[in-house]
């Protein structure tokens, strides 16, 4: 008897090209299908995301800043000539 053999739980991460075990795994439902992701992938994603988001607010700032000095500096320039 050999009843004992357990499967190993795991699924196939899209995302990390991977197996998982099962309980860190989501199933995702996409237009083509469902899919299995890893929790901590999609927890990076979203981690990242917010930091994109953080950066990229202060960068459009700093753009911001940098294109109306560039500005004043072109019509100088313009002016000049
Ligand atoms: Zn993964």
């Amino acid at each position: 008897m050999s009843t004992d053999k357990k499967e190993p739980a795991t699924r196939y991460c899209y995302h990390c090209r991977t197996h998982h075990p099962v309980e860190e795994m989501r199933l995702l439902v996409t237009k083509t299908g469902s899919r299995w992701r890893c929790i901590k992938s999609i927890e990076a994603v979203k981690r990242s995301k917010e930091e994109r988001d953080a950066y990229g607010r202060q960068v459009s700032a700093a753009n911001q800043a940098e294109a109306s000095g560039r500005a004043r500096m072109l019509n100088k320039i313009q002016r000049g000539l």
